[in-house]
């Protein structure tokens, strides 16, 4: 079972792990990342191990300062003035990646681009004192639910990872947003903790986004963000056998049935429902209800994030069902 350590100690154990190739859960701003060095072959390879996540899904490298990100990709004006804005933060840049590189092919799956963050808190620390980008995840079994918490962490990948380092409950509560600059212009390839909003705010351009819905970046694949039990969002009513994921003050029909009701947010506080979106989710999964239905959330700001997530959750499942 995985060792679980707090950030006020955790960070000696923490660098002995990755320097010994082997891989370690961190809390970040967003979800618990799966940790490992992105330069070094098996690491990464204990990661997609580890989440049993498909090999053509690349991960995100995580940076520790501006000159590391410079060493391992090519960054356009636009770019880096997102950086200067969002980061450390919950915004990922795709960058055509340097070549030759320190990283190892594995974390980008081949491509010739490459995903960088920098991520806040203890995150940075470790990387700044490990001294390398850290290849990182979010810290739960593929396919499943983003983990804002240790507990989460050990209940999912416990058994498979040798060190959890505990900062408690995530800020943000979702994944970072993942942005491409091409041709002077921000393309949105995946909503998540900043909102296209404040992107369009901080360079005065529109965020476009492509056609064909959020699905565009490799391993975005339309069925993510798993609980056991079926979802069924934008509920107007609650069904016989069904658990209810509230938003707001006003409740779906039949609520008073529901076998449990969380609320996402009573006071329709959008960050606090991105805060709450997993942790419920999976509270409500434990409750045995064959389904979850979900309360209409607004698309605006944060709420395209949650929307991406449960839209995913709800999504037909490609591997077997624990309950129908
Ligand atoms: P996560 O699954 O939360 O670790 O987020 C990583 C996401 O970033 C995945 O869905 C990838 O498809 C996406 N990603 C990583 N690297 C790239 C890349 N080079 N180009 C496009 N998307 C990427
Ligand atoms: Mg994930």
């Amino acid at each position: 079972m995985a060792e679980i350590v707090t950030t006020e100690t955790g960070l000696d154990r923490a660098l002995a792990v990755l320097k010994s190739g082997e891989v370690v859960a961190i809390p970040t701003e967003t979800v618990y990342g799966l940790a490992g060095d992105a330069t070094n072959g098996d690491a990464v390879l204990r990661i997609f191990e580890a989440k049993g996540r498909p090999r053509f899904n690349p991960l995100i490298a995580h940076v520790g300062s501006i000159e590391m990100a410079t060493g391992i990709a090519l960054f356009d004006p636009l770019s880096l003035k997102l950086t200067e804005k969002f980061w450390p933060g919950p915004l990922t840049l795709v960058l055509p990646a340097r070549q030759p590189s320190t990283i190892h092919p594995l974390v980008t799956a081949g491509l010739d681009t490459i995903a960088i963050r920098m991520p806040q808190g203890f995150g940075r620390k470790l990387i700044d004192a490990f001294g390398r980008p850290l290849a990182a995840p979010s810290a739960n079994s593929s396919g499943r639910i983003s983990a804002t918490s240790a507990d989460a962490v050990a209940a999912d990948l416990g058994a498979r990872i040798p060190l959890i380092v505990d900062g408690g409950a995530t800020q943000v509560g979702v994944e970072s947003t993942i942005v491409k600059v091409e041709g002077g212009e921000v393309h949105l390839l995946r909503p998540g903790g900043i909102s296209a909003a404040e992107i369009e705010q901080a360079t005065g351009r529109k965020v476009l986004r492509r056609q064909g819905g959020a699905v565009q970046a490799p391993g975005m694949l339309a069925s993510h963000y798993a609980p056991h039990a079926g979802v069924r969002i934008n509920a107007d009513e609650v069904r016989p056998g069904e658990a209810l994921l509230a938003f707001g003050a006003e409740r779906a029909k039949g609520s008073e049935l529901a076998v449990a009701v969380l609320n996402l947010s009573e006071t329709g506080d959008m960050r606090e429902a991105a805060r709450n979106l997993f942790e419920h989710l999976q509270r409500l999964d434990r409750s045995g209800a064959a389904a979850i239905a979900v309360e209409r959330v607004p698309t605006d700001g944060l709420g395209e994030a949650i929307n991406d997530r449960l839209t995913r959750a709800a999504a037909p499942r490609d591997f077997p069902q624990n309950r129908t």
